[in-house]
Formats: structure tokens, C-alpha cells, sequence
């Protein structure tokens, strides 16, 4: 049984990040989503960590026992190491993604060798979506539905 992590700030997760997972759930059998801190967009983020799990919870819902979901504040290959883990996935958009991809996974693998970082090519449809457009929708009080994965509401997950 192959098991892959998905780190990712995922503030929040939206359905690009739903098409990386689907296209690594026909490589590997089960994906664990990790919900990390990213030191460059701030500690807190928009979403409370609690409540982007809580949204990847209910965007894996389909997909039963083979994706899973967790937060995580230490590094992702301490991550790995914790959950027995020896493969990383992460999506490529565009060619800026690629290189900034390209030194975490060189650095990951200084960390720990044994750990491989495999990348998913974002599909044409979905490739222009990021967190950032959706939360630029959400702050400018646009409708992000269109951009989040079935079963997600997000206006639940907004502060009145
Ligand atoms: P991070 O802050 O770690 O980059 P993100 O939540 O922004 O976390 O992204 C997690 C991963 O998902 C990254 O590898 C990113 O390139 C990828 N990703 C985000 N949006 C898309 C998309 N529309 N298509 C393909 N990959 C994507």
C-alpha cells in the first residue's frame, strides 16, 4: 500500500488542489492532506487551521478510507518521518510554480533522501484557480462557490 502526503496551506482548499488529489489517488492508494503553516503568508492565515481541515473534511467526503486529512506545524519531512511516509505530492500551475517547487523539494531531499517529491501537472480547466483568487472573491463579497469542490460551504466558514 502506497501512501502519499499533500502538504499545502490550502487557505483554503479549492478545486485545483481537488484535481492534484485526484490525479495522485491514480498513482498512490491513499493520500493524507496536510494542513500546514506557511511562514511566508503569515502564521494565522485567512482561515483558522481548525476550519481549513474542517473544509478539506468535507471536500474528501467522497472519497472514503483513501484520503485522509491532518494539520501540522513541523516540517514536512519531520511529517513524513512521524506518519511513515516516503512520498510528497504537489501541483504545478506554471512554470514560476515549477522553480519555487523545484528549491523545497531539493531541500527536502537534503533533509531526508528517502523521501521523494512527485509533481502533478494542474489540469488546463482548473489551473488558474489558487486560495488567493479565492479569497480576493470572498474579501471583495463575490461568490467563491465556483470555485471550491461539491459539499463545501463556504460561506459557512465566514466570519458574520
Ligand atoms: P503552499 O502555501 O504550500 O504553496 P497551497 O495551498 O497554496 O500551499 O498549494 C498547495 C499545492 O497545491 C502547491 O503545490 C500548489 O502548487 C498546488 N496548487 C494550488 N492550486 C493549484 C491548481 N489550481 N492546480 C494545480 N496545483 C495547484
Amino acid at each position: 500500500m502506497t501512501t502519499a502526503i499533500f502538504p499545502g496551506s490550502f487557505d483554503p482548499f479549492t478545486l485545483g488542489h481537488l484535481d492534484v488529489l485526484e490525479s495522485a489517488l491514480k498513482i498512490f492508494n491513499k493520500v493524507i492532506i496536510a494542513v500546514g503553516y506557511n511562514s511566508k503568508k503569515g502564521k494565522n492565515g485567512f482561515f483558522s487551521v481548525e476550519d481549513r481541515v474542517k473544509i478539506v473534511k468535507d471536500a474528501i467526503k467522497p472519497y472514503g478510507k483513501r484520503v485522509d486529512v491532518c494539520s501540522y506545524k513541523e516540517l514536512t519531512i519531520e511529517l513524513c518521518k512521524k506518519l511513515n511516509v516516503k512520498f510528497i505530492v504537489r501541483g504545478l500551475r506554471t512554470t514560476t510554480d515549477f522553480e519555487l517547487e523545484g528549491v523545497i523539494a531539493q531541500a527536502n531531499r537534503v533533509l531526508d533522501p528517502s523521501v521523494v517529491t512527485v509533481y502533478v501537472q494542474a489540469s488546463h480547466e482548473y489551473s488558474f484557480i489558487s486560495s488567493t483568487v479565492v479569497r480576493d472573491v470572498i474579501i471583495h463579497n463575490g461568490d467563491a462557490t465556483p470555485f471550491m469542490p461539491k459539499g463545501v460551504n463556504i460561506k459557512k466558514y465566514l466570519k458574520k
